[in-house]
């Protein structure tokens, strides 16, 4: 695929993806929910059946900042696309994110921490261009909500950063990430997230994405996978043995908890068994509004409702 990427569909980032059937029975997933289940089924339960509020942290509202920053770079002529242009835009978008959520004036104890997170998120932009030049592309969508039904009746949803489509018509499925980039045994956790954008678009379009793509603007790799239909086929199949596990523990309202590494930024220790905590209740399923399923909103409740920090987003953890 060329670099110079020619628009399909402007630069506003719209959805694309057609939903074929009900697409709105209760029954979905999206990359992360379905990362956190893999991780540590009581996790997913504290997220999407009890929906437990996370406070931000510095590292999501990190995240958040560059991912705006970018988004906002994308508004402008593309003559301005520039490290000064983004460098520009970091203190607005954040006011704009304080404006919009308060507490996130509240993450740091004085203004020499703010500004030091300030200039890592100001590096990690910096960084964005030293992996490729933003006037030799013309992202197609940016931000793109896709989701696809599939046979079985589970709903894929989530959001593509940015999706490139190149003059012959070959996709580029583009995810910023803020960390940095894993371990080789860890690249296909990592590739798990952009194999499920690929399978929605593949369902909902019929062409399997050339190239998938992950920034980290952490260290200032990149990831890059050529998929073809039998990834697609097999990250299927692992996603509805996954949902199969899902209702399985559901059902038996069985969330175990699974202690690993990533449970040092786990915002939910003081209910886990593992950690001397006690989860609540189950909610009852008329609380969940489904009489034998809950309603999974699989976004979390991990900020308040409609905030951009509840966006179905990798926080690289
Ligand atoms: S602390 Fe660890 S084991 Fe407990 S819920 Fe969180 S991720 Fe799971």
């Amino acid at each position: 695929m060329e670099d110079k990427q020619a628009g399909t569909a402007g630069r506003t980032a719209t959805a694309v993806a057609a939903v074929p059937g009900d697409a709105r029975n209760g029954r979905s997933l999206s990359p992360s929910r379905a990362a956190d289940f893999l991780t540590c089924p009581l996790l997913y339960r504290f997220r999407v059946i009890d929906r437990l509020p996370e406070a931000p942290s510095p590292a999501m509202a990190r995240g958040t900042l560059v991912h705006a920053v970018l988004e906002r770079l994308f508004d402008r002529p593309a003559a301005s696309w520039s490290p000064e242009a983004a460098e520009a835009l970091i203190a607005p978008e954040w006011d704009r994110l304080v404006a919009a959520e308060p507490e996130l004036a509240g993450l740091f104890a004085d203004e020499a921490e703010r500004g030091a997170w300030l200039a890592q998120a100001s590096a990690m932009i910096g960084r964005y261009f030293t992996l490729e030049d933003p006037t030799r592309l013309e992202p197609a969508h940016r931000e793109l909500h896709v989701e696809a039904m599939l046979a079985s009746g589970l709903r894929l949803r989530g959001y593509i950063d940015r999706l490139d489509v190149a003059p012959t018509g070959e996709i580029r499925i583009v995810d910023y990430k803020t960390g940095t980039a894993p371990r080789a045994d860890f690249e296909a956790r990592a590739l798990f997230q952009m194999r499920f954008y690929a399978l929605v678009l593949w369902r909902t379009q019929g062409t399997v994405p050339r190239l998938l793509q992950l920034m980290y603007l952490g260290n200032g790799e990149i990831v890059r996978y050529a998929p073809d239909e039998g990834d697609l086929i097999a990250t299927e199949r692992k996603i509805e043995a996954l949902w199969r596990a899902i209702e399985r523990a559901m059902e038996a309202g069985d969330w175990r908890p699974r202690p690993g590494k990533l449970c040092d930024w786990c915002a939910h220790q003081s209910l886990c068994p593992s950690f001397g905590g006690t989860p609540p209740p189950l909610p009852s399923p008329a609380d969940l509004g489904e009489p034998d399923m809950p309603a999974l909103a699989d976004e979390g409740a991990a900020v308040p409702a409609g905030s951009e920090l509840g966006r179905d987003r990798d926080y690289d953890l």
